[in-house]
């Protein structure tokens, strides 16, 4: 560990590693400081999905072009961890299929209707809701091999990877940022990037940062299950579910899009109380064919992700765009960035703005997509295989 940097980026999820990566390029001092393993937190215990916008077509509209740019970007940048491109299956009621086809035509989305016998193969879906399906294309990726990669490349260009250290404020005096302070002592820089997902509301309390007050986490109910989909299928209803294999093989990741969330502090990650998971195990054992996944032996974990508030109390809304706050705009802090994506696919946006805000050069969308780093240097820094693992990592 240096004495000083000229950058601290504080988590190691997709959005802190980007973030690192792109200051690396750059001839800068750089250390990431994670609390647990590299790819501990969201991005490795979400869908997978590298979305192209389709998803937002009706209820966000404005986050579409982001993600149809971002993700011929990270096909390019990453292309050694896609793991498919896959047909992915929207579902709805009929009126809200042919919104949504209206939407995706205006966008420029490819999108084709699939036959019902499709869908009827999979899904034993009541005959009582009359459901119509469309396909679009997505990227999946492995969020393990992602967080590899990134790792690699940091670690080759020169990045100080400090795991295994939780940072528990950032340390500011005369509203300039002087470090940040860790269980073993003060980590000094000039810049900080606050990136750590689920912990930034966390860190910011801490630090007495008024941006805190803007933050929300939210818990999704994330469920893995042993089986096997030939694709996602997302349901675009309020409360339906959304399926998608794993990267991992033999495992279905299930969550609930949209449904009641309620918000979350504390811990990375824990088991959810089996109360909690009732409702979409349920919903799952009444929607899919019998045999196609095993809703019995169901695992779920918090799978949460702190966003950027739109509004107060009862009228605060989830944002799926990528925020990046520039304390000294906010509070007067020289030094202070923190840095929210939505998506996986918005993380590249959302690290291209912070580096080029903080490093005054122009940052392309998409990263080199050669790099020098090598996986085996990294391996020990990265949570391994999560789904599989099964276990309980840090108690409530
Ligand atoms: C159920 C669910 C499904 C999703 N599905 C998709 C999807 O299909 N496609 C998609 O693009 N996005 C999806 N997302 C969103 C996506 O996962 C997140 O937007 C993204 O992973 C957030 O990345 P991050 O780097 O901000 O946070 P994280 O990946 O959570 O990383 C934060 C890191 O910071 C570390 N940390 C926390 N506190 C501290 C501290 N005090 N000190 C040091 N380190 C700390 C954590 O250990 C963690 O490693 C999904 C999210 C959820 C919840």
């Amino acid at each position: 560990m240096a004495d000083r940097y000229d950058f601290i980026v504080v988590g190691g999820g997709v959005a802190g590693l980007m973030t690192a990566a792109r200051l690396s390029e750059q001839d800068t001092a750089v250390a990431l400081i994670e609390g647990n393993l590299l790819g501990s937190g969201a991005t490795t215990r979400n869908h997978g999905i590298v979305h192209s916008g389709a998803l937002y077509a009706r209820w966000h509209p404005e986050v579409m072009a982001s993600c149809m740019q971002a993700q011929g970007a990270y096909g390019a940048s990453f292309p050694k961890c896609i793991s498919d491109i896959e047909m992915c299956w929207y579902m709805g009621k009929p009126e809200t299929m042919r919104q949504y086809g209206t939407l995706w035509d205006k966008y420029g989305i490819d999108h084709g209707e699939v036959n019902t016998w499709q869908v009827r193969e999979l899904l034993t879906v009541p005959d009582s809701i009359a459901l119509q399906t469309t396909a679009t294309r997505e990227l999946l990726v492995d969020t393990h091999s992602l967080i590899t990669d990134l790792a690699a490349r940091c670690l080759a260009n020169g990045v100080d990877l400090i795991v295994g250290t939780r940072v528990s404020r950032i340390v500011v005096a005369d509203h300039v940022v002087r470090g940040v302070e860790t269980a073993t002592g003060l980590v000094q820089a000039a810049n900080v990037m606050v990136c750590n997902g689920i912990g930034t509301l966390d860190v910011l309390e801490r630090s007495k940062s008024m941006i805190a007050e803007e933050l929300r986490s939210r818990l999704e109910i994330m469920m893995a299950f042993p089986g096997e989909l030939p694709c996602s299928i997302i349901g675009l209803e309020f409360g339906w579910p959304a399926l998608a294999p794993s990267a991992a093989g033999g495992v279905v990741l299930a969550s609930r899009y949209g449904a009641r969330q309620r918000f979350v502090r504390g811990p990375a990650r824990w088991p959810v109380p089996a109360t909690e998971t009732t409702e979409l195990t349920r919903e799952l054992t009444e929607w899919l064919r019998p045999g196609l996944v095993d809703c019995t032996s169901g695992v779920a974990w918090v799978c949460s992700k702190t966003e950027h508030a739109r509004g107060t109390g009862d009228q605060w809304g989830t944002e799926p765009n990528y925020a990046v706050i520039n304390h000294y705009d906010r509070e007067g802090i020289t030094g202070l960035w923190t840095v929210l994506p939505g998506k996986m696919t918005l993380a590249l946006h959302a690290s291209r703005v912070v580096v080029a805000a903080v490093t005054g050069t122009e940052q392309p969308l998409a990263l080199p997509t050669e790099h020098g780093g090598r996986p085996s240097d990294v391996f020990d820094l990265v949570d391994a295989a999560p789904w599989t693992a099964h276990q309980e990592v840090s108690p409530r």
